[in-house]
């Protein structure tokens, strides 16, 4: 992925402070006794902060306390369990949850075995001490809330259903059984995952909680009677604990909340948005070539399908209508003219289904001006141009750059195996003693310089762009898109600052020729013909522009 920008995250001056120290600067920050207070007068629930030798907390599990650079992570989590926790009727949290929502850093089950790392953040209800213990992990990501948001509602269920007589009970585990649906029927995966988490009482449960996924499970419950028969049997069970939940409540709990919308900001009354762009014969010629050579489809049109993120938060999208023909139309052609390089060899393989070409692309309220969906059944890229000026010589080389970014995340995914030369540790070894990238490394977590990200990082060698630090597939992707329009940048004079760098940051020309490397044996592999433009223009990194 690419943003178009990254907002700073501020963190306190307190950051290096020891960590007993640190519990107590949080328990003194402002905004964090504001939302204990809420929580506790709300909810019943007393917010805690797990100590390392704490002997209460620590019992039955190995505890890292929080430190103060992870209070602002902790406040975020706290923010989306609030509002979890508010949309269940009033008076029902403080009825039936345990007495204490207790945060950690880490929390590992001491019965665990050979666990070093585990989820974050995880969700765990602890019957002996009352509580509910939280992991606040050093890294947010939108993948973490969705599931955590999920858990949460998990751990309640089984705090629920721990505090009911279960035999006497309608759910009882043994009347449940006998409903289980026949999962292997459903077509598609996710159809066939939803189902069979819905098999399970928690799993059931959770799913009600989502609006996505109770549609989608009201939809199957219309031709499944086992699936409604659970259904109704969780729902009447929960109106047997509470009237509150009536139908009306169940019918709520089904839309879709503003926050996790999919919006397509085109307007579709308008038959001829985009009449110019659909008769444009030079258009028309680089999307069909560019179709052709690698055998997806482009989808521009507005009405068309809204790019497949894989999580459901709020996004923002728009195709292009006429009012911007001119920056679609250079777009265009300077895509059609980065892509045709790559072979067949390579294009084939990518399986690419489609490329979307949108206007707007706000995930979340930040603008993505390139996207590879390397996690679909069947990859999908896409670019967004919101902020696309082919005016300006700055905004060219970016969005130039930003094409073959892509491009890099699927081939990684696709051809990067053990043992290569841009895989896991192999690559990440490349780096400094000392650097970890924010996502994706165990000592990140723990590391003092990640924690204002890009300014105290800004000493390390070895990369093209700060955005680089941030996953190493990323890393990656920025110097690739470098490496690529090296020679194309600022209107054919060439990218100077990288190419300086590359003769002075040992590192990042290390990673240059391992990306080399990398490609060189897909050559091998692929058998691609000697003379591939995409070659050439690899080898040109180093020599004269070509
Ligand atoms: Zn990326």
């Amino acid at each position: 992925m690419l943003r178009i920008c990254t907002s700073p995250v501020l963190v306190s001056a307190l950051m290096l402070a020891a960590s007993a120290f640190g519990v107590e600067a949080i328990k003194k920050d402002a905004k964090f006794t504001t939302v204990a207070q809420r929580f506790q007068t709300d909810f019943g629930l007393s917010l805690k902060l797990a100590q390392v030798d704490d002997g209460l907390f620590a019992k039955n599990h190995v505890v890292s306390a929080l430190k103060p650079e992870h209070l602002d992570h902790a406040l975020q989590i706290l923010t989306w369990m609030e509002a979890e926790l508010r949309r269940y009727p009033t008076g029902f949290v403080k009825k039936h949850s345990p007495k204490n929502l207790v945060l950690a850093n880490t929390c590992i089950s001491k019965t665990a075995k050979g666990q070093a790392l585990t989820y974050s953040p995880t969700f765990i209800a602890e019957k002996a001490t009352d509580s509910i213990l939280v992991t606040v992990p050093g890294t947010m990501t939108p993948t973490i809330e969705i599931l955590g948001r999920g858990y949460l509602h998990q751990v309640l269920f089984a705090n629920i259903l721990a505090n009911v007589k279960e035999a006497d009970s309608p759910i009882s585990l043994a009347h449940w059984k006998t409903l289980e649906s026949d999962d292997s029927k459903l077509e598609t995966e996710p159809a066939k995952r939803l189902l069979k988490s819905s098999n399970r009482r928690e799993g059931l449960y959770k799913t009600l909680w989502d609006a996505w996924e109770f549609n989608e499970l009201t939809n199957v419950a219309k031709t499944d009677p086992k699936t409604k028969q659970r259904m109704d049997l969780m729902k009447g069970w929960m109106t047997s604990l509470d009237p509150q939940f009536d139908e009306a409540f169940w019918t709520a709990l089904a839309v879709v909340p503003e926050d996790q919308r999919v919006v397509c900001l085109n307007d579709l009354t308008d038959t001829h948005s985009n009449a110019r762009i659909k008769a444009d014969p030079e258009i028309q010629s680089d999307i069909s070539k560019l179709e052709k050579q690698w055998g997806f489809k482009v989808l521009w049109e507005p009405g068309s399908a809204a790019p497949p993120m894989p999580v459901k938060v709020r996004l923002e999208y728009s195709y292009f209508t006429d009012k911007k023909l001119t920056e679609f139309k250079v777009f265009m052609r300077m895509c059609r003219k980065q892509l045709e390089i790559y072979p067949g060899q390579i294009t084939s393989r990518l399986h690419v289904k489609n490329l979307y070409m949108l206007d707007t692309f706000n995930f979340r309220g930040f603008g993505v001006a390139g996207q590879g969906m390397s996690w679909l059944p069947q990859v999908s890229f896409a670019y967004g141009l919101r902020s696309f000026d082919p005016a300006v010589v700055k905004s060219m080389d970016f969005l130039r750059r930003t094409i073959h970014h892509e491009v890099l995340h699927l081939m990684d995914r696709a051809f990067s195996k053990e043992g290569g030369p841009i895989y896991g540790s192999y690559w990440d070894s490349l780096n400094q003693e000392g650097f970890h990238y924010k996502i994706g490394s165990p000592g990140a977590l723990n590391s003092p310089s990640q924690l204002r990200f890009y300014k105290d990082n800004t000493k390390w060698q070895g990369f093209a762009e700060p955005y680089g630090m941030n996953i190493a597939t990323d890393d990656r992707a920025t110097l690739y898109g470098r490496m690529m329009t090296a020679h194309l940048a600022d209107e054919g004079r060439g990218d100077q600052p990288f190419l300086e760098k590359l003769k002075t940051d040992k590192i990042l020309k290390a990673k240059t020729d391992r990306l080399i490397e990398f490609f060189q044996l897909l050559k091998r592999d692929l058998t691609i013909p000697a003379g591939s433009p995409l070659y050439s223009r690899l080898g040109g990194v180093f020599g004269p522009a070509k």
